[in-house]
């Protein structure tokens, strides 16, 4: 029997996924990946003892492909918890609620009676879903992608409650203001919160695709320029860092890109993306590192905040309650993440700016940490987050309902439902199973 193969485009943790279980299951697989490094969005930045993780930062026992991987590749060991607390702040001030216990938010100061009353609303609305929500498969409730969540929250619940709670939840999930964003991906967060521990790998979030990478057939710095499907296979024009052409053949191809550099190599997707190829935007991210020579005693893992509070900050984590590992003893680290609705005036600022306004508001609210300034880096993403605008997720479902899963060109990605690693990973999983299944027999 000869031995089937595969070219995956892309080594985010979609594409990784799917390379590897390719190749557990005998597969010959070629990974080409534009960048000199694997990991996509995925990506950490070792300076000065600080570990700085500068794209996704944090992970939760929900995240369960990450886990499973993880314990496939013999990395469970290196899981360990986070504080589970979580800063919100209002009117200047830190509301810190205890994540395992959401019930002691009916304690804090953070809502009035009249908001905690619209919040107990929100939840019944939340579980009234069903089926009842599954993170890897937002999309599956389309038919309650209507509106966005700010006018979810003016007509069934009270501005309190948008400002204080809703805006500042999106903006830490999405980076993007809630009034941009679908009363869906509100839904969505409540999914992902609700009963999770918030977790952190030891030594960088670049183990585990480093790990999944170990062994490949991996070509970095290699872009693919066009791909086409060919008499029983498909064909990959690829460029390399010399910037030489070449020309690639396979039985299947994972395309495990972001969506529109999907279509760009693909054109004949665009057909199942449909009016996702008009409406799709991703949201940037602008990340600012500031690393201290001092801990605040505030033990709030992220710090989140409406624009009510700050209109170019939406949210900021502080790296050393994610795991301590990531700053020198005693030393803290902040990462602050502006906000997609202020980008088109600082996405491009001069680093020195930026550093400017993000240290100016975590010293306002840790005045201690004054004159102890001893780190900053900034990183820019072009395209962080696909924005989930209203209509998203049913534009979406109807892109999987015209997805052929029997295809030997699959697509993989974060895009699939609500962003994250652990949605690669599914996704990327579910491209070499669909492979597997349909192409695994020779010719
Ligand atoms: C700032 C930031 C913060 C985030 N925070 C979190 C978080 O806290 N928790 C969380 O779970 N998720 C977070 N995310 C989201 C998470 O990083 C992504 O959902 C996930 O990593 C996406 O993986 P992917 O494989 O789908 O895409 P990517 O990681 O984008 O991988 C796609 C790869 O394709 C390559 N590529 C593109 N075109 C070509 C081509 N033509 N030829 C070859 N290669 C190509 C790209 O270089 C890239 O490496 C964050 C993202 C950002 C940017």
């Amino acid at each position: 029997m000869s031995t089937r193969s595969a070219v995956v485009v892309g080594g985010g943790f979609a594409g990784l996924t799917s390379a590897y279980y390719l190749r557990r299951a005998g597969w010959q697989v070629r990974l080409i990946e534009a960048s000199g490094l694997v990991g996509g969005r995925v990506a950490t930045v070792r300076r000065q003892g600080y570990t700085m993780d500068t794209g996704a930062t944090q992970i939760s026992t929900g995240y369960t492909e990450y886990l499973a991987l993880c314990a496939e590749l013999g990395l469970s060991q290196e899981i360990v918890a986070s504080s589970q607390a979580i800063g919100f702040i209002r009117h200047g001030r830190i509301h810190v609620i205890d994540a395992r216990r959401p019930i002691t938010a009916g304690f804090t100061p953070l809502l009035s009676w009249s908001a905690k009353l619209s919040t107990l609303k929100t939840l019944k609305d939340y579980r009234s879903l069903r089926p009842s929500i599954d993170v890897r498969d937002v999309s599956a409730h389309y038919a309650k992608d209507t509106m966005s969540a700010k006018t979810y929250a003016e007509k069934r619940l009270n501005r309190e409650v948008y400002d204080a709670l809703i805006d500042p939840l999106l903006r830490a999930y999405v980076m993007n203001r809630a009034s941009n964003v679908s009363v869906l991906e509100w839904f969505s967060t409540l999914g992902n919160l609700a009963g999770r521990n918030m977790i952190s790998i030891n030594g960088g979030n670049d183990r585990l695709p480093l790990a999944l990478a170990n062994g490949l057939d991996l070509r970095l710095s290699t872009s693919a320029q066009s791909v086409r499907k060919i008499d029983r296979g498909v064909e990959i024009v690829i460029r390399t860092a010399s910037g030489a052409q070449d020309v690639l053949t396979a039985d299947t191809c994972v395309l495990a890109t972001r969506l529109p550099e999907a279509l760009a190599i693909y054109p004949p997707a665009r057909e199942l993306a449909g009016s996702l190829t008009q409406t799709l935007t991703y949201n940037r991210g602008l990340c600012i590192d500031v690393g201290y020579r001092l801990r605040p005693r505030n033990l709030a893992i992220g710090l989140l905040l409406g624009a009510v509070e700050h209109q170019q900050i939406g949210l900021i984590w502080a790296q050393h309650n994610k795991n301590p590992d990531r700053v020198p003893a005693g030393h803290s680290l902040f990462t602050v993440y502006f906000d997609e609705a202020i980008n088109d005036q600082y996405f491009n600022a001069g680093d020195e700016s930026l550093v400017d306004i993000a240290s100016t508001y975590v010293e306002r609210l840790f005045p201690e940490l004054g004159g102890q300034r001893d780190l900053s880096h900034v990183t820019r993403w072009p395209l962080a987050i696909p924005n989930p605008a209203p209509g998203y997720y049913r534009q979406i479902h109807e892109m999987k309902a015209r997805i052929d899963p029997a295809d030997r060109l699959q697509l993989a990605g974060d895009y699939f439902t609500c962003v994250g690693q652990n949605s690669a990973i599914y996704y990327g999983k579910q491209s070499a199973e669909r492979l597997i299944r349909h192409h695994g027999q020779s010719r």
